[in-house]
Formats: structure tokens, sequence, C-alpha cells
């Protein structure tokens, strides 16, 4: 089957038929203008693949079917396939100045793909044939899958099976001979109403007496008994209010929902762990890796973005020639820059695991995602130095069609008399998105929390760090004796 444009995408979602609860109400997602500039941000991955400037980047041969894929859905084969991945995650954030949210199912799927490998050849299981049938199928049939990992987890001073309610982390209900019942949440998903499928995966390492809750498992997102509870996100409704320039991005954005699993069937061809706790850290933390790979990506594009605007503001607010506007946004490129750099070097390091897909470095993965939790809030900071106060005080663009108002903005707001005043509360607009506004989720509080807080990655720093054979090694040097 040909890869899906954008707006064939698109159209595929409606069959889904899905119903969200959004802002109080049940409602479909599709065409409501709450979710409308998330889904062309999903769609802006399926253009790509057709763009002549992009089709080299984006389209890649299948190691499962050997069709041309979408880079979104292809199993690493190769070092090049991790920097290209990195590069593309670039390409669609600098492109739409947002979560294009596509990279959780690939990152999912990467992981999936060599950790049921490896638990086959421990328990016999046939997991990892099954997961490449399905994977071929979302492969030629050019799907969205969201990614589920995080449970909310209640009382974090407990394990899954000391919760006063066992639902709190996402549980094998019940096992049938045809399939298993499973029930819980997952938290934060991102851009799962623009997903056609959902892969279910752990959210931590599991122990023995534990393996209700160690589960991997694929459900379409239209699976009887899931529910949709969608996020809110700053200035929101500004999306509803009929006067896109507030919005400040005003094309693409994130998306984020609640989702609730209750008596969710799932037949055995579909189950890829079911148990096997010893498989559960190793699923966490390949997708973790994965995914704080691909920050190095998305959130760098972001941050073109964000530099850009700042720059341009700079010229608009007529300062752009200042010596300390001009040191401050190349602290801005340096601070980005690094970002790409981690991402470019964790996929340098990558290697080929047993199931023949490649891994990234995790350590240099760890240090790439640690950076991301920091440089982006230090990017918006300077952002908003150079920006000026007006961006958070600037009246809206409905006071720009008032008879009254309207010319008032007009003659108070003018800088740099080369620049139109609506021009230039357009770039303010785009910087308060992703300083403060809608865009901030992705760009800041995802950064923080996304793929793990800061402490997941200081703990696997600390592990895969080596520092047992870096003492040895000055010991070594220094010719101290064993003690
Ligand atoms: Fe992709 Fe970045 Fe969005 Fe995660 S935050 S889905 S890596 S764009
Ligand atoms: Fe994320």
């Amino acid at each position: 089957m040909p890869l899906k444009t954008g707006d064939e995408y698109l159209e595929s979602l409606r069959p889904l038929k899905l119903k969200a609860h959004i802002l109080g109400r049940k409602a479909s997602p599709d065409d409501h203008n709450l979710v409308k500039l998330s889904r062309q941000a999903v769609a802006f991955t399926y253009d790509a693949a057709h763009d002549s400037a992009t089709r080299d980047l984006f389209c890649v041969e299948s190691s499962l079917c050997k069709d041309e894929v979408n880079r979104f859905t292809h199993l690493h084969t190769s070092v090049d396939d991790l920097v290209n991945k990195v590069k593309m995650q670039r390409y669609c954030g600098v492109g739409t100045g947002c979560c294009f949210q596509r990279c959780v199912g690939l990152d999912a799927a990467n992981a999936i793909f060599s950790t049921t490998f490896e638990c086959d050849r421990k328990y016999g299981t046939s997991y990892h044939a099954r997961f490449k049938d399905y994977w071929a199928w979302i492969q030629q049939d050019d799907l969205v899958v969201d990614g589920a990992m995080t449970d909310p987890k209640g009382d974090r001073s407990k394990r899954p099976n000391e919760q006063a309610d066992p639902d709190l982390f996402l549980r094998i209900k019940e096992r049938k001979p045809d399939g298993i019942v499973i029930q819980g949440a997952k938290l934060h998903q991102t851009g799962m109403l623009n997903s056609h499928e959902i892969l279910v995966m752990p959210t931590l390492t599991l122990r023995p007496g534990e393996e209700d809750w160690s589960v991997c498992c694929a459900v379409p997102t239209n699976a009887t008994g899931l529910r949709y509870i969608y996020g809110r996100q700053a200035s929101d409704t500004r999306k509803l209010e009929g006067y896109p320039m507030d919005v400040g991005n005003t094309v693409f954005g994130g998306q984020e929902v609640m989702t609730v699993f209750e008596d969710v069937f799932v037949p055995n061809e579909r189950v890829f762990l079911n148990g096997e706790v010893d498989f559960s850290g190793v699923m966490v933390e390949r997708f973790a890796s994965y995914h704080r790979q691909s920050y190095g990506g998305c959130k760098v594009g972001v941050g073109d973005v964000l530099i850009g605007a700042t720059a341009l503001i700079a010229r608009m607010n007529g300062v752009a020639q200042a010596s300390h506007i001009k040191d401050k946004i190349v602290e801005m490129i340096h601070l980005n820059e690094t970002l790409y750099a981690c991402g470019m070097a964790c996929s340098a390091g990558g290697y080929a695991t047993p199931a023949g897909n490649y891994q990234v470095d995790l350590l240099l993965a760890n240090v790439c995602k640690l950076n991301v939790t920091r440089f982006p809030f230090e990017i918006a900071r300077l952002a908003t130095d150079v920006a000026g106060g007006l961006l958070g005080t600037m009246p809206s663009a409905a006071d720009l069609d008032d008879p009254v108002a309207g010319p008032y903005i007009r003659k108070y707001l003018i800088a740099n008399p080369e620049y139109d005043v609506v021009d230039r509360m357009k770039v303010l607009r785009l910087i308060e998105n992703l300083t403060a506004g809608a865009g901030a989720v992705g760009y800041l509080i995802e950064s923080m929390h996304g793929a793990g807080p800061p402490t997941a990655q200081r703990i696997m720093i600390g592990r895969q760090a080596g520092i047992e054979d870096k003492i040895a090694r000055v010991k070594a040097l220094l010719e101290i004796g064993a003690k």
C-alpha cells in the first residue's frame, strides 16, 4: 500500500469514530477546534514523505516487509537509521513548532521488537513473531501508534500490588484461553486521539509477585472499554474564540489525553508480554532511552522556531544590533545545538541488539534528556528577556477590530517602522505560545517530565557510567593495591 498523504491520514481517522470527554462534554475529536491543530501536526509527518525535498529522509525500506515505509514506523537497522531519525524529528519540530506526536509508537515498537526476541529466547514464548506480524501491518497501512507507558502510580511509596486500588497500575484483570482482559489507566498520552493503535507497556521494573502488571499488548484506539479525557493546555480555549492570532501557533499544536481502560479484551495475537516480570524493566529502559534520544531532535526543532522568533522580534523591536541581544541569541543557539549534539551522539553510539534492530547508547541518551530538562527552560528565559514585557500584557486580536481600541493599538505598539504592527503581535504570540501558552506543554513541561523526570535520567547515568571501571583505572594509574 502506498504511503498515506496528510489528507489521507486525516480521513483514515474518521472511521474509527473516536469519542472523548473534552471540556466537560462527550465529543468527537473529528473537526473539533481544540483537536484540529494537533491532527495537522501529525499530518505533517505524512506529507513530508511525499515532498521531494524530504522524501529521502522520511522513506525507508522496511526490514520486515521490504516495502517502502515512513521512517516513523521503521525498525532501525543501522546507526545511520538512528541518526536520520533525529534529523527527521528536528525537521518536523522546526516545521510545526510543536509536538508532532508520532515518535512514541516508533520508540515503543523498537523497544518491543528487541525485548520480545530476548523473552522468547529465554521462555520459549512466541511474542516476537506476533509482534513482527503486527508491526508489518502497521508499516504497510502507514498507521499512527501511541506508545502507552505512564501509569497513574497512586501512592508512590507503594508497589503495584500494595496499592489500595490495583488499577492504579494498568494490569491483567483476567486471563482467558483466547486473550487477556486489561484494566487501568495511562496518563499523559501524547497524540492518542490522533492514533489508530495503542501499544501498552509496563511503567516500571516489576518483581516476582507482580506478574499481573507485567503486560505489553496492542489495542485499537476504538476498542470497547477505552475512554479518553482530553488534557488542558494553558490558553487552550483561545482555539475556540475565532481569533487565530491569539493562539500563537495558528497551524499546528500538540495533544495529550488521559486514557482509561475498562475491561478491555486483547486477543492472544496482540499480547507481547504476559507476566514475564524480568523483561518489564528491559522494555521500559529501552523505550525510555529511544524517547530520550527523540528529544535531541524534536525539542531542538522547536528550539529553532523559538530562536528564529526571538531574532525576528529583536529586529522588530529595533534592538537587533545591540551586543547583549546578539549575545543572548548566540547563547540560545549554543544551548540548542548542544541538545542536538547529544541526540546525534547517542545515535552514533548505537549498537545492534540480538533481535537485529539498533539501540541507542543508553548513557548518552540519558545525558541528552537530562540536558533537555534544563536547556529549553533557559532558552525560553532568554526569549522572554529579549521579547520584552509586552509578551505578557499585549491586547487581544479582537481589540484590533474594535473601532476605538484598534487604532490606539496600531499607534502605540509600533516599533521598528520596517515592520507591521500586527506582524509584531503575531511573533510575540508565537513566543508566548512556546514559553507560557499551549506550546509550553510540549516545549517545557514535557521537556522536564516526558520520557521520565530528571531523577530517572540521573539513576540511569549513575548505572551506565561504569564508575567501578573508572576507579579501577585510577588505582592502576597510581599503583594502589586492592582493598
Ligand atoms: Fe515526538 Fe517530541 Fe512529541 Fe515525543 S515530544 S512525540 S519525541 S515530537
Ligand atoms: Fe514525549
